[in-house]
């Protein structure tokens, strides 16, 4: 299996890269961050538990995003490999992930992390949030409150892929094509 693990703070372009990837590789695309927007529109109790928290700019629960990613998982036992985008954001998540892997005799292949400066993700996740109409793109404390969350609580997670060796950084300032051709350079030598 290929199992790829796209990282990057909100706004480095993981949805973007991830639905090229996912065309090219022929993987399954997993984001609990349009999981999470599928069950708020649809009205689920995971939605409106999750809404409490996207609002705020805080992260979902660890044992709820955990036990709906592993379901997401094991309803695609033919997967040719997993596009994992926004997940894992803590260090019990990619513990988790390693343990869920395990379990189908899989495991992740490496890390991408797109990495952009603070500056640039403000500036694009504000242009999003006036294209998309997401809430937690409109409002700049709960967009800085995010940005916050990623350095204190989901930076430790790249820190477990490179005891891993598995973490590789690709800039992700640029043309959307460039970026996409050197994440595919990264993959193929791998
Ligand atoms: P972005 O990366 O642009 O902030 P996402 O769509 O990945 O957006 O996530 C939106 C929100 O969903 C996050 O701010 C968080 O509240 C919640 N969320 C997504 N993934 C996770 C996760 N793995 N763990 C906890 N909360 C999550």
């Amino acid at each position: 299996m290929l199992n790829i693990v796209l990282f990057g703070p909100p706004g480095a372009g993981k949805g973007t890269q991830s639905e090229k990837l996912i065309n090219k590789y022929g993987l399954v695309h997993l984001s609990t961050g349009d999981i999470f927007r599928a069950n708020i529109k649809g009205g689920t109790e995971l939605g409106t538990l999750a809404k409490s928290y996207i609002d705020k700019g805080q992260l979902v629960p660890d044992e709820v995003t955990i036990g709906m990613l592993a379901s997401e998982v094991n309803k695609n036992p033919n997967a040719k490999g997993f596009i994992f985008d926004g997940f894992p954001r803590t260090h019990a998540q990619a513990e988790a992930l390693d343990a869920l892997l395990s379990s189908i005799n899989s495991t992740i292949t490496m890390m991408l992390a797109l990495e952009v400066e603070e500056d640039e993700l403000r500036k694009r996740l504000l242009l999003r949030g006036k294209d998309s109409g997401r809430a937690d793109d409109q409002n700049p404390e709960v967009i800085q409150n995010r940005i916050n969350v990623y350095n204190n609580e989901t930076t430790p997670v790249k820190h477990f892929y490179t005891k891993q060796s598995k973490y590789k950084g690709i800039n992700g300032i640029g043309e959307i094509d460039t970026i996409f051709t050197n994440l595919c350079e990264a993959i193929e030598k791998k």
